[in-house]
């Protein structure tokens, strides 16, 4: 579909088909169904999914023909991101649709498939027998957008093995601790002693996290983010050794109190949610911090966390 992706995680994304059903707080603001949908009718969302078209389905094949000379300027495979505009464990695509992705995903071993679902409870009933020999390159990330869908998103994630592990905190909308999630070195010195760990109960015990990616909302009616949650995030990622990707903070920032006149008291910006309104008592984090934000759109929002770019990702197996 595009073979270069303004996806700051992908080098490319690939549709094989399009449509969903919202399932999750994080679907509110669905930009699949505001573009295929509302914008331009492709699809009706909730309803039946379309398979794109057999030249789409190609596109892949060809990136695997590119592989080499892909590796060599970059020195690792293309990522190639799966389902931007639906989900590839919805249980509403027929199961011949998907067989042909596992088909696709087979015969294409030198691109990295990133399957990113809110359904991580389907998958194990939706992969193909031949798993253990296309799962060395593809990569299972969740939605998280708060902490009760981590409870319930990553425990089914890592009942999977696969090359990598991912959880995409985006929209963020809570606080969240992801730390029983990462095979840090107190789990670890605990498995060293034959001790049972929190990860003991997985398939694979060695099963982690392996990557956190966080951003805010975009669009006209996002939600804003406190920037403590993401600073959580990436705090609680450099403490276990994670790689973080801070994708963007999306329409909300706390970019520049200072050059948007907002008042410092003791060192501490007192940032606003709302340019209007100062309702931010609704967005205090953990510790009764509130956060003053800007609407100031994705483009200048940027995606800077405290004056710097984080681009981290994971090594591929
Ligand atoms: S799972 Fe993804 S594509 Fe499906 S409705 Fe939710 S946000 Fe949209």
């Amino acid at each position: 579909m595009a073979e270069t992706s303004a996806i700051e995680w992908t080098d490319s994304t690939f549709n094989p088909w399009i449509g969903c059903t919202k399932i999750s707080p994080a679907c509110d603001h669905c930009y699949a169904e505001a573009l295929m949908d509302k914008r331009h009718g492709r699809v009706k969302w909730g309803g039946e999914r379309s398979r794109t078209s057999a030249s789409n389905w190609q596109q892949p094949r060809r990136w695997q023909k590119q592989a080499a000379a892909f590796f060599a300027q970059h020195g690792r495979r293309r990522r190639v991101f799966c389902s931007s505009l639906a989900d590839v464990f919805d249980n509403q695509v027929p199961d011949e649709w998907r067989a042909d992705l596992w088909t696709l995903i087979y015969d294409t071993p030198d691109l990295d498939w990133l399957l990113l679902t809110k359904r991580p409870q389907n998958i194990g009933k939706m992969l193909p027998a031949f798993w253990e020999h296309v799962r060395g390159h593809v990569w299972f990330g969740t939605t998280v957008e708060d902490q009760q869908r981590a409870a319930q998103n990553i425990h089914h994630l890592l009942q999977h093995n696969a090359a990598v592990h991912f959880a995409s905190c985006e929209p963020l909308l809570g606080p969240m601790d992801l730390k029983e999630y990462f095979h840090d070195s107190d789990c670890a010195d605990v498995m060293s002693l034959g001790e049972p760990c929190i990860c003991s109960d997985r398939p694979d015990p060695e099963a982690r996290l392996d990557w956190v990616i966080a951003g805010g909302e975009s669009g006209p009616q996002a939600r804003p983010s406190h920037p403590d949650w993401f600073r959580s995030l990436r705090d609680q990622c450099a403490a276990a050794g994670v790689p973080f990707l801070f994708k963007q903070w999306g329409e909300w920032s706390p970019r520049g109190p200072e050059s948007f006149g907002y008042p410092i008291v003791d060192g501490v910006p007192q940032f606003r949610m709302s340019d209007t309104g100062d309702n931010g008592s609704d967005l205090a984090a953990t510790g009764g911090n509130q956060s003053w934000l800007n609407r100031a759109g994705k483009k200048r929002a940027g995606r800077l966390l405290d004056g710097v770019e984080h681009n981290g990702f994971p090594v591929s197996p």
